[in-house]
């Protein structure tokens, strides 16, 4: 049994294989310049040398005919001028055994001068007592002498006329020619005089020719082909170097250089590609130093403004503490003076922040915390907020109960924002916080049925210092900077933060942390693409219902 299913599958297996090569050279033939140009060349080369071949083999074959075609008919011409010569001198007086003699005599002078295979002798017309008989040197003569050539011969007196036939060997059929001419027997009348002559050596000098031809076009292609193979070489290897060198670079390896060789265009190549390569890596220095320059500037100045924004802060506190004692429009100043105060500290502390981001300077610190019991939190802390805008904040939780690695602060700073953001934004509208999970990640959506945004502001969302409408109101925070900060929290736990809005229908921000700090393969437990199609949607949905969220690790996650 095993050995009847090898047998079988051995052959099954070719044939696969057999069945995928087409497929291979293709793909060669799409990614390799070498094989395309080895197969161009060879493939012509190929064609040229058959075209040549078959040429001049036919060209050697014909002029090889024709001089063995004169050859013959000189030599069959010389014999039968010599039979002729013989016949006219002998003094026979029209006896019969003397013309018999003469005739022998005849035959006998010419197959020892002639290299005929064969030669044959008929009279014409009707034979007279005294005529020597017809003869001829083979059995096979009268085979071989065809009706429309002993016309011919019969008409054509003193013409030669020769056709080609095929003459039978001792090994099979021989290509020859076939020679027809008159003698003239005094007193008696014309004789057909026929010689025979085989083709053979010609036909051995021609196949020694075609052997030649053919096996020196084989031994040319194949030198062609391997000079084709060391000159593409010589060129692909470099181009293969630089296209290797530019990945590199591409991949922001800015120290690679194309080793230079010579003179000639490739060396050049090498020596612009090189020098591309020094005016980037200097061109990508300079500004990566400029940006420094930027980034101190920026962490300087915030530093810088951190004391004595402190000392204005306790000089507006006190004034505010105290401003029931001021007149009306002094009070109310007092009131923005804090309010503004409040939001220059904010600002600061942003700044230093997205600072810190651009230096590389920020550290996570990790802990297990449960998201979703961190949402909770955050809606809690916010509930006045929400209070204050008539918005109803509502936790949708079926899964992020366990505890995941995360920074829980920056988490939650992130979460505050989009809640913030949403309260903000969403035109008293309910706004509803999810919360799931998968094998994969964790994450949270802050969905807002508010005002939304058009789809490039939508684009432009964790800009820096953007803002989609400045007109809108603010009332808290308003930095521009919230989602950008958010934006850098995410990816700095390997996570996403991603954006669907639209006019009118309101906004959806996922944020997706990875359990194992590397989200982009693995898919998100909330869709940035909200699933319900209305704003009032939502209730026919029941994402709304109040739920209970049980402790840490209680749920599903
Ligand atoms: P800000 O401190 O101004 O809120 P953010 O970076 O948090 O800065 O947000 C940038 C801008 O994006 C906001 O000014 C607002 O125009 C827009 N935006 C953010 N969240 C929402 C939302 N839920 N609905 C509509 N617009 C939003």
């Amino acid at each position: 049994m095993t050995t009847g299913a090898t047998a079988t599958s051995a052959p099954l297996d070719s044939w696969r294989e057999w069945r995928a090569w087409p497929r291979r050279i293709a793909g060669l033939w799409r990614s390799s310049l070498r094989f395309r140009t080895l197969a161009v060349t060879l493939g012509l080369t190929s064609l040229a040398v058959t075209v040549a071949c078959v040429w001049m083999a036919l060209a050697i074959q014909n002029d090889l005919f024709d001089s063995r075609l004169r050859q013959v008919l000189g030599d069959a011409l010389r014999a039968q001028s010599a039979a002729q010569a013989t016949l006219d001198s002998a003094a026979t007086q029209g006896d019969q055994v003397q013309l018999q003699n003469v005739m022998t005599a005849v035959r006998t002078a010419m197959q020892q001068q002639t290299a005929a295979d064969m030669m044959a002798a008929f009279r014409i017309g009707p034979a007279t007592g005294n005529a020597p008989q017809d003869w001829a040197t083979t059995t096979w003569a009268e085979d071989v002498i065809t009706e429309g050539m002993r016309d011919r011969v019969q008409l054509g007196e003193g013409q030669q006329w020769w056709q080609s036939v095929a003459i039978p060997g001792d090994s099979g059929e021989l290509p020859g020619i076939l020679v027809g001419q008159q003698l003239e027997v005094p007193g008696v009348g014309p004789y057909e005089l026929y010689l025979a002559y085989d083709l053979a050596s010609a036909a051995q000098t021609l196949g020694f020719v075609h052997a030649t031809l053919w096996f020196s076009g084989v031994a040319l292609v194949v030198l062609i082909g391997g000079i084709a193979w060391f000159v593409l070489r010589s060129v692909t290897i470099p181009i293969s170097e630089a296209a290797d060198t530019s990945a590199l670079l591409a991949a922001g390896e800015l120290g690679v250089r194309l080793p230079v060789r010579g003179e000639d265009e490739l060396a050049t190549l090498g020596r612009s590609f090189n020098a591309m390569a020094d005016s980037i890596e200097s061109q990508i220095k300079e500004l990566a130093d400029l940006s420094l320059v930027q980034q101190r500037f920026v962490s300087d100045v915030s530093h810088e403004l951190r004391t004595p924004l402190t000392t204005i802060r306790l000089a507006a506190d006190m004034i505010n503490d105290h401003r029931e004692e001021f007149d009306p429009a002094t009070a109310r100043a007092a009131e923005l003076l804090n309010a503004q105060v409040e939001r220059f500290e904010t600002l600061l502390t942003d700044l230093l922040e997205i600072s810190r981001y651009d230096a590389g300077s920020v550290q996570l610190e990790l802990e297990p915390t449960s998201l979703a019991h961190l949402a909770e939190d955050v809606i809690g802390s916010m509930q006045q907020l929400a209070e204050q805008h008539g918005v109803d904040v509502r936790l949708v939780a079926p899964g992020g109960y366990s505890p995941v690695e995360m920074d829980p602060r920056r988490v939650r700073r992130i979460v505050r924002n989009l809640l913030g953001n949403a309260i903000e934004h969403g035109e008293r509208r309910p706004v509803v916080v999810t919360v799931d999970s998968n094998q994969h990640a964790v994450a949270i959506g802050v969905r807002d049925y508010g005002l939304g945004m058009r789809p490039e502001d939508a684009e432009r969302v964790f800009d820096r210092f953007w803002r989609a409408d400045p007109s809108r109101s603010r009332t808290i925070g308003g930095t521009g900077l919230g989602l950008s900060i958010a934006l850098g929290d995410a990816r700095l736990h390997g996570g996403t933060l991603a954006v669907w809005s639209e006019l009118g229908r309101g906004s959806n921000f996922v944020l997706t942390l990875p359990r194992d700090g590397r989200a982009e393969a693995a898919p998100s437990p909330i869709g940035a693409f909200p699933t319900e199609d209305t704003a009032t949607g939502i209730d026919a949905l029941g994402l709304t219902q109040p739920i209970d969220v049980p402790s840490a690790g209680g749920g599903a996650s």
